[in-house]
């Protein structure tokens, strides 16, 4: 079972991945202001929710981690990469970690550059690549010890190289694309496709984006799952 649902405050993308049979399901990247509409969810489909993750530590909105764990009657861990140094979650994540839930199982690859602790979930042949790898686009590497080199280490050497059918689901998308794949991304992605690591860098170092309008909230809120009281 995979769902995908939308914040069009924040443009993000939620997931929910569930085993069939058990119903033990997953969420990716909540929004706090999202919650009531995954509560929901989850309790139309009767699933039992393992674990709550975050692809990284976001600046633009605030994760409803640390909420939806709150009101589970399962009380899932919640879990984000270690290099984030987010104090709030339950478990840190490294590269290759497993997370089991009935008879699936989500792995993690360590994709940093966007954050430190940024990580790609993948799930049978999807990839929840958080703000690594967007549809036609990249996370921005110039806040939060971002590293452009990084990050096109972590795609090029971690992403790219898995079958090109392989399912691209991102973070955020701010024209209303849904999915992608590997193979579309290698080939037609205008920060990657064809640039060398230096040619990248460049790119990425010239882009001169505003500062996101949230991160002075969403940042501290985020490294406590989402659980700053005043952000509700
Ligand atoms: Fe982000």
């Amino acid at each position: 079972m995979f769902l995908q649902r939308f914040d069009p405050v924040s443009s993000t993308y939620t997931y929910l991945l569930a085993c069939d049979r058990t119903k033990q399901a997953v969420l990716i990247d909540p929004v706090l202001e999202q919650r009531e509409r995954d509560l929901a969810l989850v309790a139309e489909l009767g699933a039992a929710v393992r674990w709550v993750l975050d692809t990284h530590v976001h600046a633009d909105h605030v994760t409803g981690a640390a909420a939806l764990k709150a009101s589970l009657p399962e009380a899932p861990p919640t879990a984000v990469g270690m290099a984030c140094e987010a104090a709030g979650y339950d478990r840190p994540l490294l590269d290759g970690d497993e997370l089991p839930f009935g008879d699936e199982v989500l792995a993690v690859i360590a994709t940093p550059g966007h954050t430190p602790g940024s990580m790609t979930f993948h799930w049978r042949d999807r990839l929840f690549t958080g703000d690594a790898l967007l549809i036609g686009g990249c996370g921005r590497t110039d806040f939060q010890q971002g590293d452009a080199g990084q990050l096109y280490d972590a795609i090029t050497g971690r992403l790219f190289t898995l079958p090109g059918e392989t399912l691209v689901y991102p973070g955020h998308d701010y024209r209303g694309r849904r999915v992608s794949c590997i193979e579309e991304e290698r080939t037609t992605n205008p920060r990657l496709a064809g640039r060398s690591r230096g040619d990248f860098i460049a790119l990425m170092a010239a882009l001169d984006l505003p500062r996101p309008r949230l991160i002075d909230l969403a940042v501290p809120a985020n490294k406590q799952a989402g659980s700053l009281p005043q952000a509700v």
